[in-house]
């Protein structure tokens, strides 16, 4: 197969499938070319052993840190990309996060765009992937222009009692915006039933809000939006000038294809899509395509993060656990005052899920009890954007990820004050507060450990900016050097921020989306 189409979009995660969706009422001829297939659906979808144990849905794709060894990317390639997989929790960035922000190890840049610029898209992304949620609680909550269309998830009250002794120490907790189609007030009429495998696993009855269900599947219902799925972008080529993409070079069944566009987005992810426009170089791209400044590849952030497992005597009966979240020490406290980041909640840990993650097992512990009697936190601090933290390829063309942490005092901090706030629960009814046994750390790198393959909010590999000598893509994520070329996935973020990535993504390709609406005509 081969063919001329107004718009190819490379990659169908967050932000392909959300562009796929704004751009398929246009009319305009759409390819989305996807290197998956669909999660199949079966039980395994919700089994913990198959999922995080033995890793049934990983790419088993090896890449290379910067010393040659092995690396086996906690990374998803099918259609909807890693938000088949996610929690999602959908933030906002905070409207200062758009700006210069200080950090104790330097300095977060500021975007090109103001939160204002984003804010509508914000809204119609939370519209579009079914936010409930709750504003003004959040004490860092940026404006919004609309309320949430869904009230927020309901705590259990193992979370509620949770919530109500931060409150009771001053913080403002409040309940994590998330993509779920649940309805609390019929039950028996709600899609989501509240289960305690959405962290990290598929929806087996497509409740989550993720960019195949809320995106794509609708999107294909317009004649002019067709999707391709194991059609695995190996290269993009140039006209002679170099100014235009002229060939989408496709690896689908074992054959090549080739395809061509009007316009070429690219959005593979962070890594891929930087990977993809290394190997893409050419006489007029010797760096890389859409690489004059250098930055392609470089800048790579993935977060700070932790997941913290907070031991008490007592079980904890929680089924769906990522509701709380608190945001108090987000930009510092009065007794430090620089960024620390956020703290919220995973899905509730098992026993086979602990034991992909290797934690250090508790004195007394097994496990299964661990699992049993722990509150499973997670805590996001950011990282800064390094040049020398970044996506290359070996002589062969594989991925190699280079990645020293920096930033991690404020996350040190954090887990300190989580270890504080524990310490100030409530007295328990049977063990008083004698309850609380500790906080573990779990490894977060399911099947191995090697830290840097967590790579689950990977962004900033392709920054966008004013200035062509200091980014690759310019206000609208189109390349300063390549006049049809957008990339639209995480790796446009000039700073992580420290809250989860998606959303912005999403809002943001809504916003390119109505740029090439107006490119195109349409
Ligand atoms: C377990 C887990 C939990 C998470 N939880 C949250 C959460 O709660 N909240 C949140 O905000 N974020 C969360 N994230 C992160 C979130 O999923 C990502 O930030 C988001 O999906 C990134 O969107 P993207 O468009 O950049 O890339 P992706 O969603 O990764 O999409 C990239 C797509 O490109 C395809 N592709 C790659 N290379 C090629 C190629 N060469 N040719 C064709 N196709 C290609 C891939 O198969 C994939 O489908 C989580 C991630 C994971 C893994
Ligand atoms: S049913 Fe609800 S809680 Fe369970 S995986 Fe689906 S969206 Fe998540």
């Amino acid at each position: 197969m081969t063919g001329h189409f107004d718009v190819i979009i490379i990659g169908s995660g967050a932000g392909g499938g959300t562009l796929f969706h704004a751009l398929a009422p246009s009319g305009k001829r759409l390819l989305l070319l996807e290197r998956g297939e669909y999660v199949p659906r079966e039980k395994d979808n919700w089994s913990t052993r198959a999922v995080n144990l033995e890793g049934k849905y990983n790419t088993r794709e090896t890449w290379r840190d910067r010393d040659g060894r092995p690396l086996h990317p906690h990374t998803n390639y099918f259609v909807g990309g890693n938000t088949k997989f996610y929690g999602a929790a959908l933030f906002r960035l905070r409207r200062e996060d758009f700006g210069e922000v200080k950090h104790w190890g330097g300095v977060s840049p500021a975007w090109p765009i103001a939160y204002e610029d984003l804010e509508p898209y914000y809204t119609r992304a939370e519209h579009l992937y079914q936010v409930h949620g709750e504003r003004g609680v959040d004490p860092t909550d940026p404006p919004a222009s609309a309320p949430y269309r869904h009230g927020p998830v309901s705590h259990e009250p193992r979370i509620q009692q949770l919530s109500d002794d931060f409150a009771r120490v001053g913080l403002r907790p409040f309940h994590v915006p998330l993509g779920v189609m649940l309805n609390e007030k019929d039950p028996h009429a709600s899609r989501c039933i509240r289960c305690d495998t959405c962290d990290g696993h598929p929806c087996l009855v497509s409740a989550k809000a993720d960019a195949q269900v809320v995106c794509i599947d609708p999107a294909l219902a317009h004649p002019n939006a067709t999707l391709l799925t194991g059609a695995h972008v190996t290269r993009l080529e140039t006209s002679s000038s170099g100014r235009e993409v002229t060939r989408v070079v496709v690896e689908r069944g074992g054959q090549a294809e080739v395809y061509s566009a009007e316009v070429v987005v690219v959005s593979a992810g962070a890594i891929n899509s930087a990977a993809l426009l290394l190997r893409s170089a050419n006489g007029k791209h010797p760096h890389g395509l859409a690489n004059g400044s250098g930055v392609v590849g470089r800048h790579y952030m993935g977060h700070v993060n932790s997941v913290m497992m907070a031991l008490s005597k007592c079980p904890n009966p929680t089924v769906f656990q990522k509701t709380l979240a608190v945001n108090d020490f987000y930009f510092g406290s009065p007794e430090w005052p620089h960024p620390m980041g956020h703290i919220s909640f995973v899905g509730k840990l098992d026993a086979y899920t602990l034991k992909a993650g290797a934690p250090a097992i508790a004195p007394g512990w097994t496990l299964d009890l661990m699992a049993r009697h722990s509150l499973d936190f997670w805590l996001t601090s950011e990282d800064l954007p390094d040049p020398d933290n970044r996506v290359t390829l070996d002589r062969d063309g594989n991925i190699v990820l280079s990645y020293t942490p920096n930033n991690e005092e404020p996350h040190r901090r954090l887990v300190a004050r989580l270890q504080q706030l524990m310490k100030q629960q409530t007295k328990c009814a049977v063990h008083g507060h004698e309850c609380h046994e500790g906080l573990f750390a779990r490894s977060l790198y399911l099947g191995q450990r090697i830290p840097l393959a967590g790579v689950a909010h990977q962004n900033g590999t392709v920054r966008f900016g004013h200035d062509s000598q200091t980014s690759a893509l310019d206000v609208n994520c189109r390349a300063h050097e390549v006049d049809n070329l957008y990339v639209v996935d995480g790796s446009f973020f000039p700073s992580s921020a420290a809250v989860n990535p998606a959303l912005t993504i999403m809002a943001n390709a809504l916003r390119v989306g109505d740029h090439l609406r107006g490119r195109l005509g349409a």
